[in-house]
């Protein structure tokens, strides 16, 4: 036995009548929020202050990522990019590089200090 028996759901409800929408006012536009389960941590947003100086730097150890890249004082034409204008070791929080690597790193630029590759201080210093 058949008994074709379906509950009708409540009947479609009719459009509701949407009063005159006034012209869309430019600027408001939907709002949405993406949520990704990705970390505890979001991604680090870049604040720009006034007098954006600082060119952004990279996220991770330049070393780590290249391993083939190494930390020698012999040459200071690569740690010259670790080094600020007057002479001073750039800290970790502007180049990004690892604490291991930061340490190798200063130790390299201190022997070509020594070794007059690189300057103690800026070359031009009154
Ligand atoms: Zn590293």
């Amino acid at each position: 036995m058949s008994d074709q028996e379906q509950p009708q759901a409540a009947p479609a409800p009719a459009p509701a009548a949407t009063p005159a929408a006034p012209a869309q006012s430019g600027g408001q536009s939907g709002e949405r929020r993406s949520y990704s389960s990705g970390g505890p941590r979001g991604p680090r947003t870049e604040r720009r202050g006034p007098g954006g100086k600082f060119a952004p730097r990279p996220k991770v150890c330049q070393f780590c990522v290249e391993k083939t890249k190494k930390i020698d004082y012999k040459a200071p034409e690569q740690l010259r990019r670790f080094v600020s204008e007057r002479g001073k070791i750039r800290p970790r929080r502007q180049t990004g590089t690892c604490a291991k690597h930061q340490r190798e790193l200063a130790r390299a630029i201190k022997r070509a200090r020594h070794a007059a590759l690189l300057p103690y201080s800026g070359e031009v210093l009154r």
